[in-house]
């Protein structure tokens, strides 16, 4: 049976440094990353037994925990690709025309984004995402790992706004944190992203023009 696995990083735990602490990062990864790929090979192990046993006592709460568990592996596995040393700035290209098309102005697009981290009630995440039946790009709110957010939004770049994201190193400041990260911001991993979405086609209509 193949088995969700904890991705290495492409970076060393400090090199995001003064932005993201090296021991946030070892935390963030190799505790709470962690913890969601092993909750997620757990919830399907407990399914896999349900069926077998044909026991859907359970049911209910194993799916709730899979969507979880794999959507915060998923959202981590993302948040680690789009973060690298040594970026920032601004993306070009194609995905800057269309972050111009569709937010007026790369300026508008990151005051959203950096609100919609800002203002999660609770644990979430901000997200950028291609909406293919729309054919645009969205800002949107995640709750927890996977409340909503839109099924057919394809997340290009994802970030994290729970407390253990920053509060070891940025205590009740988060807005520093949701501004310091667009130092990092590794704009070729979003691009090569947003190639790939662009591709999908839902096979459903879209929109009126
Ligand atoms: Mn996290």
């Amino acid at each position: 049976m193949s088995k969700y696995i904890l991705p290495e990083l492409a970076y060393g735990y400090s090199a995001l440094e003064p932005h993201i602490s090296g021991k946030v990062m070892e935390l963030h990864h190799g505790k709470h990353h962690a913890a969601y790929v092993k909750n997620a090979n757990a919830a399907i192990e407990r399914l896999d037994e349900a069926r077998a046993g044909s026991d859907f006592t359970r049911l209910a709460a194993l799916e709730k925990a899979l969507a979880f568990n794999l959507s915060g592996h998923v959202l981590h596995s993302l948040f680690w690709r789009n973060l690298g040393p040594r970026a920032g700035g601004r993306p070009d290209g194609k995905l800057a025309q269309a972050i111009d098309h569709d937010f007026g102005a790369f300026d508008k697009f990151r005051a959203q984004f950096t609100e919609v981290a800002a203002t999660i009630m609770g644990s979430g995440w901000a997200a950028l995402v291609w909406e293919p039946l729309g054919q645009r790009l969205l800002v949107t709110q995640i709750y927890d790992h996977q409340s909503n957010l839109s099924q057919s939004g394809v997340p290009l770049l994802v970030l994290d706004a729970w407390e253990h994201a920053y509060y070891s190193q940025y205590e009740n400041r988060k807005n520093e944190f949701f501004e310091a990260v667009w130092n990092l911001w590794n704009w070729g991993d979003i691009a090569a992203r947003f190639d790939t979405a662009r591709k999908l086609d839902m096979q459903l209509p879209g929109t009126s023009t």
